[in-house]
Parts: C-alpha cells; structure tokens; sequence
C-alpha cells in the first residue's frame, strides 16, 4: 500500500518569520521521523507545491491543481492525503469530491492549528489519523481527518479558529469514530458521481448573507451588476423579511432575470424547507431553488463546479438539489 501526501500549504508545514508564519518547515525530514519505525515507514511519497499559500488565499485554480495532481500520481499509489491549510479546508475538500468521484481511490484532506515544530502539534495526530484513515481499505471518496474526527469531505464546516478539534459535520454522521481500534459507521450515501468533468474555473457566485433591518436598496446595491449565481444565507428553515418593503421583489427580479438564487440558512445544522413559513412562500413561487442541508462550503464549491461544467438557468437549479458526491441528504 502506497500512500502519495502532498503539500499545498497552510500552518502544519510553516515556520515562524518576521512577517508572521509562512510556509518553510521540512515536511519531508518531520515525516520519516514521526512514521520511523511504524507500519507505515517507509510507504509514502511526499510532494511539495512549488507555490505553497496560506489556504485564505486559495481559489478555484488551487483546487483544480490538487485535481490535476492527484490524477498525475494515480498510478503510483493506492491512497492520497492532501494537507492544507485550515481556513478553507472544507471549500477544497468538497471541491474535490465533485471532481474526484470517478477517481476510484481514496483521498484525506487534513492540515492543523499547529505547525508541526510547536511542542504538542495537532499536526501529528491529524496527520497519521489520515493516514489509518486513507490506509483503512474502508474508505472511498473524499473525507476530512481533524481533530480525531473522520468526516465526509463535502459535509464539514471549520468550526473554530483555535480548537484541536476545528471541524464539524452538522447534518452527516461521522465515518468512523476513533479508538483503540476505530469503529467505522456504515454510510453508503455517495451520490450520482459526475464521469470526466471539465476542470475548476473561477465564476461569480455571490454570498449574501440577509440581517434584521436590510433594505431592499441595499441588496438592490450589492447584486448589481448580476453575478453568476446567489447563495442567499437566510434565517432558520430558509425565511426571509418578507414585511420589508421592496426586498422579495429584488430577489424575484433576480431569479426572473436568470441567475439561480439557492437559499441556504445561517444556522449551522438546517434544512432549508421553502414555503413552509409564509416568510418564504413568494421565494418558493418564484423559482428559489433550495440548499436543503448543504454546508455553505459544498454549496458554493458546487455551485463553481456545475458552472464549470457549462451548466446555467434551470438545468443548474436541478443539479444543485441532486446529490453528486454524499454532499446533500435526500
Ligand atoms: N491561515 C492558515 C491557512 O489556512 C490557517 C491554518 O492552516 O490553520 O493556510
């Protein structure tokens, strides 16, 4: 079993410098001394983007050159593990479960809140959690490895800033729950999968997320000149202020005029259910189309991804509502 771990960036391989952490800690040398000696010594490959980024900077370009490099050492190896940077962590792992579902392999994503030369690095678990993980012979598709937790790539959300334990899954059981020895959850949602999709570009989607006394001018303002595409972050169940003079109608216009609106909700843990308030009735009248219970992340990944694959108008809608990757509950 060969395992190919490649590097994109982010704080588990960087070092402290004037202007703060930036990347430079040899993950290499870090490697074979923490793996000497354990089953998994001397099993794995360990590749370096040339341009390494702190993750708050990566974009679509970044994912598809995870994608492309994964699918240049598919044949070397059995299993990937991608290490990245924290902050966007849960966009490129959900990014990658689009693109990757005819990759036949599986693939970890983790990174840490530590680098990996702090005394009591998270960086350490994280990374050889991964490693059983992607070893398991258990897992296919695309999964996250933090904190002691298995998550499903396209479920998880970066909880916080600090905490060892950094991701959650809100609407999606964990894979496996660990321990001496894990104990793995059967979960066979795995969705439609997408054969040979066309590579990641950057497209206008816009998130706006809706506040107590926003007027519809201001939201007129932000959606002018039209993006590619909405994520309406609203409240609860998908509800809007629906008594706020003008503000339904700038969404409807939206909608009448081609963009997809999707509307998600700001709670952590929702299914969004239009028409079941009279607060979103108009939205589901007018063609909102529904996150259900996305993450914002697999959304707006999804989003960039359908676009990417030349999809528009209601044909979009019906691809945001489908399951490709185990990204939405049915
Ligand atoms: N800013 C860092 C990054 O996302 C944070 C981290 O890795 O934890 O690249």
């Amino acid at each position: 079993m060969r395992t190919h771990i490649l590097y994109t960036g982010g704080t588990l391989g960087m070092v402290p410098t004037p202007d703060g952490l930036a990347p430079g800690a040899d993950l290499t040398g870090w490697l074979d001394q923490l793996l000497s000696g354990t089953e998994l010594a001397g099993t794995f490959e360990t590749l370096s983007f040339e341009h390494l980024i702190d993750s708050a900077n990566a974009t679509p370009a970044d994912w598809g050159r995870i994608v492309d490099n994964l699918w240049a050492h598919r044949e070397e190896a059995d299993s990937f593990v991608v290490l990245h940077g924290t902050d966007t962590l849960a966009y490129t792992s959900a990014a990658l479960s689009y693109a990757l579902t005819d990759f036949g392999k599986p693939v970890v994503v983790t990174g840490s809140q530590y680098s990996l030369g702090v005394v009591g690095t998270d960086a350490a678990p994280n990374v050889t959690g991964a490693l059983r993980a992607v070893t398991s012979g258990r897992l296919h598709g695309v999964a996250v490895f933090f904190g002691h937790k298995l998550l499903r790539g396209n479920r998880v959300t970066k909880s916080s800033s600090w905490a060892y334990n950094g991701f959650d899954s809100p609407a999606a059981p964990q894979l496996a729950r660990t321990g001496a020895p894990w104990q793995w959850i059967e979960n066979d949602s795995t969705g439609c999968g997408w054969l040979d999709p066309r590579p990641y570009r950057r497209h206008d989607v816009l998130v706006v997320d809706l506040s107590p006394g926003l007027s519809a001018a201001r939201l007129q303002a932000v959606l002018d000149p039209l993006p590619e595409a909405v994520i309406l972050r609203a409240f609860g169940v998908g509800n809007v202020p629906s008594d706020e003079p003008g503000l339904v109608d700038v969404i409807l216009d939206v909608i009448s005029a081609g963009t997809p609106v999707v509307v998600a909700s700001q709670c952590m843990q929702a299914d969004v259910l239009l028409g079941h308030y009279q607060s979103s009735h108009a939205l589901a009248e007018g063609g909102a189309i529904s996150a259900h219970d996305m993450t914002l992340e697999a959304l707006y990944a999804k989003l960039v991804f359908l676009l990417s694959q030349g999809l528009r108008g209601k044909e979009l809608g019906r691809w945001v509502e489908t399951d490709i990757a185990g990204e939405i509950s049915m």
